[in-house]
């Protein structure tokens, strides 16, 4: 069996007497996009956070490209390679685009993940950030600052910065959530040609989306992962239809 990218064992996070998470074990295998579903509440978003390091697990383990990265911390597992988006977005507004991805590019480059090292105006950072905002269609916006920028573009600007971070897995929460049927269809085709640079956890709750990108879906209810399986396994698991599916 090939090693997964990203392995999760039994991860446990309480939040005074409610478990967010209560004991989930996830794998993410190379070139796969692997979605993960569920109600509100159900516990995703701190799944993402304990990955990336935000919310630290009262218990459980998390091995990224063969390490356990448990004992670091966020700017740590990012310059590892996880490439992460938020629900909440963590772009510098008043900064541009062009400027947000530099700082990536820089962050990629440079011995520590520094946000508030000033910005060289150099090409060494604004041609490999202004290819990679080419790359995910974002090249006439360069010059506005992140603030400005559509919902669906922040979201596109996020992913550019996980690409200059040469991201060895992205980790995106509800990427699609507050696009119209447009823009989600858009970042469906960027997600399908993203996959190709490294797999995808991807919380989302569009199932268009979901059933036409995700090569395995895991279900989280309640803080546990009640079925993994293929597209076709879960829209035909009877649980997972009672549960969440709705009939
Ligand atoms: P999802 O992303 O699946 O909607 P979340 O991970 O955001 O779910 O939340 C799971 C549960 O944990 C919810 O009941 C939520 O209210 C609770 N929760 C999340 N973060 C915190 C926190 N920082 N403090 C207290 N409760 C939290
Ligand atoms: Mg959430």
């Amino acid at each position: 069996m090939v090693e997964p990218v990203l392995q999760i064992d039994n991860l446990v996070k309480a939040f005074g007497a409610l478990r967010a998470t209560d004991g989930v074990s996830i794998d993410l295998r190379p070139g796969e996009i692997h979605a993960l579903i569920g109600p509100n509440g159900a516990g995703k978003s701190t799944l993402i956070h304990q990955i990336c390091g935000t919310v630290r697990p009262d218990s459980g383990t998390i091995r990224f490209a063969g390490e356990d990265i448990g004992a670091l911390n966020t700017a740590e597992r990012a310059q590892k390679g996880l490439g992460r988006t938020f629900q909440v977005s963590s772009l510098a507004p008043e900064f541009s685009a062009l400027r947000n991805v530099m700082l990536a590019v820089q962050a990629k480059q440079g011995s520590s993940f520094g946000f508030f090292r000033p910005v060289m105006r150099d090409s060494s950072l604004v041609d490999p950030a202004m290819a990679i905002l080419e790359r995910v269609g974002l090249a006439d916006r360069a010059r506005l600052p992140a603030a400005e920028l559509s919902h669906g573009e922040r979201r596109q600007l996020e992913i550019a910065m996980a690409l200059a971070l040469q991201s060895k897995a992205f980790l995106l929460d509800e990427p699609m959530a507050g696009m119209g049927p447009e823009g989600s269809k858009r970042l469906t085709g960027f997600l399908d040609e993203l996959r190709k640079e490294a797999p995808i956890l991807l919380v989302e709750h569009d199932m268009d989306a979901v059933f036409a990108l995700a090569d395995r879906i895991s279900v989280l209810v309640y803080g546990k992962v009640i079925a993994t399986g293929t597209v076709d396994e879960i829209r035909s698991n009877p649980t997972v239809r009672t549960a969440y599916l709705g009939d």
